[in-house]
C-alpha cells in the first residue's frame, strides 16, 4: 500500500500519512487544542470537528478543544480509528473538505507545542539487559551486575508525574546530597554528574479498575500511543540515595517527553519478535506475537557554543521485557493504571559502545571522557548543553517518526 497526499510531504518527514500522531498545540489565534501532524503542518482537529468532519461518528467537538488528549483518549479505540481513517482519507483524496478549508492547517513553525497528556502517574522500567548490566557493573558489582530478580520480572520504580515536561523545556542543574567517596559524610551541592536517559514512553489508553489485573494477552489494548522520553538523572545524587528504596531526587527533578503521541496503529509495520527469555518467565508474564519495535533512535549533543553531533544510536527492538509484560506485571497485584499514565521503557542501550543510552555508560561513569568534534570533553552534561533525541521506523517507503525531543541544561537556580 502506498499512500500519497495533495499536501507536499517530504519523504524524510517523520509525519507521513502513515503516522498521524496527536498533540496539543496553540498559535497566535488558536487556544491550546488537539492537532495532528502531517508533513510540516498541523491539522487543527478542533476546527475540523466544528465544520463537521466527524459528525457522522458521534464524536463530540469538545474533546478537541481541551489542553490535553485525555478526553479524546477516553473515547476509546473505535473512535480513535475513525478519526484516523477520516483524516487519512481526507489527506489522500482529491475531493476533500480539508483541502477546501486550508485554514484548518497550521504550519508547525507557527505553533507552540504543549505537554500532550495530563499525566496521572509515571512508572519507569529498567528493561534493557545491556543497560541494566552496564549500570550494575558501574554502581554495584562488576562480576555480578544483574540482581537475581532481573530476568524474572520487569523491574520498575514509581516516578513523579508532576515534573514531566514537554520538549523545549530547559532543565536546571539540580542540587542534592552527594557522597564524595565511600564512608565519607555527604555534602550538599550541585550535581556534577548530570545525565540523560534515552527512553520511549507508553501512554495508557484504557484504565483497569482497582483490584483487576490486565492479562498479558489483553495488555496491548490498554496502550494509546508512544512518545520519546528523556529521564534526566543526577548520578551522584542517585548513587548516594538509591539503596534501599530506589531512585528519588536523582530523577524526579525533570523528565522530558516529545510533543507528538504516535498511535500504536501507526507502529504496527515495525513490530518484531523480542529476544528469547531464559529462564522461562512465570505464566502471567508469557506473551506471544511480535511485541517489540524496530525503531531507529539517536541522541545528539549540542554544546552552548558548538554545533550538534550524534553521540548515540540505539534501537528498542532488543529490549528484554516488552510492553505487554510490563502492563501485566504492573497490574498483577490489582494496581490500577489510568488513562494518561506514562510508562517508560528504561534506558535503551544496545551491545555496541556507540549504542549506550546515557553518559554514564558512554563515558564509563566519567572514566573515559567523550571527545566532541570541537575538542571539548564530556564526562557528564555541562551547562548550556542541549540534548536532542530523535526516533523513526522505516519499512520500505513507510516512514513513521516521533519528531524531536529537546532540552537544554541551564545552571542551577540561585538559592536564597
Ligand atoms: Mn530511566
Amino acid at each position: 500500500m502506498h499512500l500519497s497526499s495533495w499536501i507536499d510531504i517530504d519523504p524524510e518527514s517523520d509525519f507521513s500519512l502513515y503516522n498521524l500522531p496527536y498533540g496539543i498545540f496553540s498559535s497566535a489565534s488558536r487556544s491550546p487544542r488537539v492537532g495532528m501532524a502531517i508533513g510540516s503542518f498541523i491539522i487543527d482537529l478542533a476546527a475540523a470537528s466544528k465544520i463537521g468532519l466527524f459528525e457522522d461518528f458521534e464524536i463530540p467537538n469538545e474533546v478537541f478543544y481541551r489542553d490535553s488528549l485525555n478526553d479524546f483518549i477516553e473515547l476509546g479505540v473505535e473512535k480513535h480509528a475513525v478519526v484516523r481513517k477520516v483524516v487519512q482519507r481526507e489527506l489522500a483524496g482529491q475531493d476533500s473538505t480539508l483541502r477546501e478549508y486550508q485554514t484548518l492547517l497550521v504550519r508547525q513553525q507557527n505553533a507552540t507545542m504543549h505537554l500532550p497528556v495530563r499525566i496521572s502517574d509515571f512508572t519507569d522500567f529498567y528493561s534493557s539487559l545491556e543497560h541494566a548490566t552496564n549500570v550494575g557493573r558501574i554502581f554495584r558489582d562488576p562480576e555480578e551486575p544483574l540482581l537475581p530478580n532481573w530476568k524474572h520480572m520487569p523491574v520498575a520504580y514509581h516516578g513523579k508525574a508532576s515534573s514531566v515536561v514537554v520538549s523545549g523545556t530547559p532543565v536546571h542543574r539540580p542540587r542534592g546530597q552527594i557522597q564524595k567517596s565511600p564512608g565519607a559524610n555527604p555534602s550538599f551541592k550541585e550535581t556534577s554528574q548530570l545525565d540523560f536517559e534515552l527512553e520511549m514512553g507508553y501512554i495508557i489508553g484504557k484504565s483497569n479498575p482497582l483490584g483487576q489485573p490486565v492479562s498479558v494477552n489483553q495488555a496491548d489494548s490498554h496502550v494509546f500511543g508512544m512518545v520519546l522520553l528523556n529521564d534526566w538523572s543526577a548520578r551522584d545524587i542517585q548513587k548516594w540515595e538509591y539503596v534501599p528504596l530506589g531512585p528519588f531526587l536523582g530523577k524526579n527533578f525533570s523528565t522530558s517527553v516529545s510533543p507528538w503521541v504516535v498511535p500504536m496503529e501507526a507502529l504496527v509495520p515495525f513490530r518484531v519478535d523480542g529476544p528469547p527469555q531464559d529462564p522461562e518467565v512465570l505464566p502471567y508474564l508469557r506473551s506471544s506475537g511480535e511485541q517489540n519495535l524496530d525503531i531507529n533512535l539517536e541522541v545528539a549533543l549540542k554544546p552552548g557554543q558548538g554545533s550538534e553531533e550524534v553521540i548515540c544510536q540505539s534501537n528498542p527492538k532488543d529490549l528484554y521485557w516488552n510492553i505487554s509484560q510490563k502492563i501485566a506485571h504492573h497490574t498483577i497485584n490489582g494496581c490500577n493504571l489510568r488513562i494518561g499514565d506514562l510508562l517508560g521503557t528504561g534506558t535503551i542501550s544496545g551491545s555496541a559502545s556507540t549504542s549506550y543510552g546515557s553518559m554514564l555508560e558512554l563515558t564509563h561513569a566519567g572514566a573515559k571522557p567523550m571527545v566532541l568534534a570541537d575538542g571539548g570533553k564530556r564526562r557528564f552534561l555541562e551547562d548550556f548543553d542541549t540534548i536532542t533525541m530523535r526516533a523513526h521506523g522505516q519499512k520500505g517507503n513507510v516512514r513513521v517518526g516521533f519528531g524531536e525531543l529537546s532540552g537544554e541544561v541551564l545552571p542551577a537556580i540561585e538559592l536564597d
